[in-house]
């Protein structure tokens, strides 16, 4: 064990230093949103990073191999966390076997390399062209993941040119023969252009990851405050902002809105019970989710009001999407109500007027809803007043 450290390795302690802030990071933001669980990995990655190149900066232990074979385990471990970091960001996972399989080769060249037979560059080989690997094996399964983000663009890019550097940086080893102990390896300009070249990378990656982070955690509040809680549908502030974009944007044209609201609905409330009432609610939303594109919007605005916004749809599609919608509710079942009773919807169906505000369209719509309403409920009105057409043959449920 080195009696004491010395300035040059106190300088090099900056690079574990920063990379564990990097995973304070992450740590503080998975403890802000627990929910975002893949912080955990990369907080975990980075620590081990720093653990790696700590343990291989100060000596620690002093005997090489046993030095080799420790930060290699913390190096092996960074990358592997890193990869289901990202991955799992992204939705998808490495199999645990993958995660074994890699470890053992990885780690039992090491020993083989050191503890068999001495062979520091075939060491560094498989450290890096494992590392570099992997790297780009992560990026590519998460290329189909980048939904258009920014981020996630950016993200793909540093992760394809850190992975490639290591195949880059793995040949420069050839530059000048490199002794076979760790100490005079560490005076190598090699071992200082690897460092400097992975710690600027790292740095790079942190930050890009961090971002990630925080825009995930930024999204998840941007939902939470557009989301009603209940049913799962945008709330009316939402949409409004919503409605309102697609309004401005001509590619919608013609627009249509239905606008629903439950039949006697606050007599199901008094009869089964406000959570009968709650569930009902939840499983009209669903039923409305289930139905729409990508493009339509659709919203709780009141208490049993549901709105669904259809760009691209003229007054007859519009309709037979509220009348398909209304069959389905009518012909569902609920476990918290007699099964003999049937929860109905009335709706008014109302066509976009360009020029108008969407407070407009929506007050058209529900004076429609309400003529649906005064002529016995259970039935979609459009406009002119008492036009129909027939049957939907649309599957849209
Ligand atoms: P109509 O056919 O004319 O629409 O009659 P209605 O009974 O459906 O209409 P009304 O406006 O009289 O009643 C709406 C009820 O919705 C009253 C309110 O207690 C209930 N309500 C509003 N929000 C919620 C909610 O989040 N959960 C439940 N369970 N009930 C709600
Ligand atoms: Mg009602
Ligand atoms: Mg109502």
């Amino acid at each position: 064990m080195p009696a004491q450290i010395t300035l040059n390795q106190l300088v090099q302690l900056i690079i574990p230093g920063i990379t564990a802030v990097f995973s304070l990071g992450f740590a503080c933001a998975w403890l802000y949103d627990r929910r975002l669980r893949y912080l955990r990995f990369l907080a975990a990655s980075f620590v081990a990073f720093a653990l790696g190149s700590a343990v291989q900066i100060c000596h620690l232990p002093d005997e090489w191999r046993l030095n080799a074979l420790i930060s290699a385990t913390f190096y092996v471990l960074s990358i592997q966390l890193l990869a289901e970091g990202v991955l799992r960001r992204a939705g998808l996972h490495l199999r645990l076997a993958t995660h074994a399989s890699m470890f053992a080769l990885v780690l039992g060249g090491m020993y083989y390399f050191s503890f068999v037979t001495s062979n520091l560059l075939v060491r560094v080989y498989i450290l890096n062209l494992s590392a570099g690997l992997l790297m780009v094996f992560t990026a590519v399964r998460f290329r189909k993941r980048c939904n258009g983000r920014t981020v996630n663009h950016v993200l793909l890019w540093v992760l394809l040119i850190f992975g490639a550097s290591f195949f880059i940086r793995t040949p420069l080893t050839t530059i000048q023969p490199l002794p076979h102990s760790a100490a005079p390896f560490a005076r190598t300009i090699f071992w200082v252009l690897l460092q400097l070249s992975l710690a600027l990378m790292g740095a790079v990656l942190g930050l890009v990851l961090l971002a990630a982070a925080m825009s995930d955690v930024i999204d998840r509040l941007t939902l939470e405050r557009d989301l009603d809680s209940l049913t799962e549908t945008l709330n009316r502030r939402a949409f409004e902002r919503m409605a309102g974009r697609r309004v401005a944007d001509k590619r919608s044209y013609p627009l249509a809105l239905i606008a629903f609201d439950i039949d006697n609905f606050k007599s199901i409330n008094d009869r089964y019970g406000h959570a009968a009432g709650d569930a009902v609610l939840r499983q009209f939303a669903a039923i409305l989710r289930a139905a729409v594109r990508e493009k339509d919007v659709v919203a709780r605005i009141g208490g049993e009001e549901f709105v669904l916004l259809l760009p691209g749809a003229d007054d007859k599609f519009a309709y037979q999407i509220a009348e398909r919608l209304r069959t389905v509710l009518e012909s569902s079942r609920f476990n918290e109500i007699e099964a003999t009773l049937c929860v109905t919807t009335s709706a008014g169906v109302a066509r976009y007027r360009p020029g108008e505000a969407v407070g407009e369209l929506l007050a058209r719509a529900d004076h429609l809803l309400y003529a649906a309403k005064r002529a016995g409920r259970n039935r979609v009105v459009t406009e002119p007043l008492g036009q129909t057409w027939d049957a939907p043959e649309l599957d849209i449920v």
